[in-house]
């Protein structure tokens, strides 16, 4: 059976974990804080805090945000069930809005859904494929939004707009116009969680990158305490010899990274524009070479002269089926011993949010996306031999169903 997305083992990460273990550090320590300047340097952005998973780094920015019941924050309605769910922890309105033909969100659509309610734009570049942040942008700088934008604490004051929180769970490495992931936004958030390009198991990653006056460095400083209770010293300051003493500013939460992800983190990183990348270009290349011959192969876009892909999904659809078609084909595929999946249900077919009184109907885009979609396995140790069996069991399955 060909696995979808199974970890890479190498002794690197070995090596790392064991300097942990030895050096006694095994919670957030010297290695978390090396991963994030490496993850700053590389995402191009002043400030990176990690945090034990993408779902805590984007509710710990709308917190920090000071998103609350009343408020809307506008998502696609085609993501993973995290992106609407923090919004909803925060006792908020997640306000859904259609995707394109890429699977991104629709920025015409967006600007429909802004209300005076709306207090944070939360895109999410599906697949790896960055989302059209420029227009994104000129959204919220548009006077007339400007205008009807209520903030509510000193910080919304001080943005003076709808603040842009990137959800960049599928998107690290990926670039548009010239700039990586994680510095497109106000703020991006990164998830190393099991399936993803660079994974610590479960992990993530908050980049700041908010504009003047706002002092990123000051804000790192702020959520490092919001993330671990509210505790004003962390373990590594309470070593110091008789430095025992530690206030509780606020009630705070449990989102720090430890340093044993961390250091799987940060040999990840290390090889990830150097082999990680350059691997999955080639599946996805063969892949696209094959299917390019397929009438019934609808290919996913993964660069442009503005933009390349993480190549986190390989996102194929299949041309004039419906979703059962879709299934009976992933049934085929799965009897040719090969693993497939489907990215992703579009949240208004889930019942939690069918139960809120979101209807698929009102986002026919990402039905007709979702119904025809089949993401295909991209990992690094998956062959050419492999990826060759992938092909031909979707092309066999294809044509029993079709
Ligand atoms: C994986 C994922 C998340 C959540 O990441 P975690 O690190 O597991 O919390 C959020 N959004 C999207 C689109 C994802 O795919």
């Amino acid at each position: 059976m060909i696995p979808f997305s199974p970890p890479k083992v190498y002794p690197e990460l070995f090596d790392e974990i064991l300097d942990s273990l030895q050096s006694g550090w095994i919670t957030t320590g010297p290695k978390t804080k090396k991963f994030e300047e490496n993850l700053a340097a590389y995402a191009g952005v002043p400030n990176v805090l990690c945090t034990n998973a993408a779902t805590s780094g984007l509710e710990l920015m709308l917190r920090w945000w000071g998103v609350k019941p009343g408020d809307e924050v506008i998502l696609p309605a085609y993501t993973y069930c995290a992106t609407a769910n923090v919004i909803l922890h925060c006792g908020a309105k997640p306000v859904m809005v259609d995707i394109g033909d890429d699977f991104n969100i629709d920025p015409e659509k967006i600007k429909g859904a802004i209300t005076p309610a709306t207090k944070v734009i939360l895109p999410v570049d599906i697949g790896g494929w960055p989302c059209d942040y420029d227009a994104i942008k000129a959204i919220v700088d548009d006077p007339a939004i400007i205008d009807m934008f209520r903030p509510s604490n000193d910080k919304q004051e001080q943005l003076g707009r709808i603040m842009i929180l990137g959800d960049a769970a599928h998107s690290l490495g990926a670039t548009y116009k010239g700039k990586r992931s994680g510095s497109l936004a106000d703020v991006t958030v990164f998830s190393f969680h099991a399936v993803k390009n660079l994974t610590t198991g479960e992990g993530g990653a908050i980049c700041l990158n908010l504009p003047k006056p706002f002092d990123n460095a000051e804000i790192y400083a702020y959520l490092r305490v919001k993330s671990l209770h509210g505790q004003t010293k962390d373990a590594l300051a309470k070593t110091q010899k008789g430095n025992w003493e530690y206030d509780v500013i606020e009630p705070g939460y449990k989102f720090n990274m430890p340093d044993l992800l961390a250091a799987l983190g940060l040999v990840e990183l290390a090889r990830y524009e150097s082999e990680t990348l350059p691997r999955r270009k080639e599946i996805f290349e063969r892949y696209e070479s094959a299917f390019r011959q397929e009438a019934w192969a609808e290919l996913p876009v993964w660069q442009s002269g503005e933009a390349r892909s993480s190549l986190h999904l390989y996102l194929l659809r299949i041309k004039d089926i419906d979703e059962l078609q879709r299934n009976r084909i992933i049934t085929e595929i799965f009897n040719r011993d090969v693993s497939v999946n489907v990215h992703f249900k579009p949240l208004p077919l889930l019942t939690a949010y069918k139960t809120m009184g979101y209807r698929m109907s009102d986002y026919p885009n990402a039905y007709r996306q979702f119904s025809r979609e089949i993401s295909l396995p991209v990992y690094y140790d998956l062959e050419d031999e492999a990826v060759d069996a992938v092909i031909q069991a979707v092309i066999h399955a294809v044509n029993i169903v079709k």
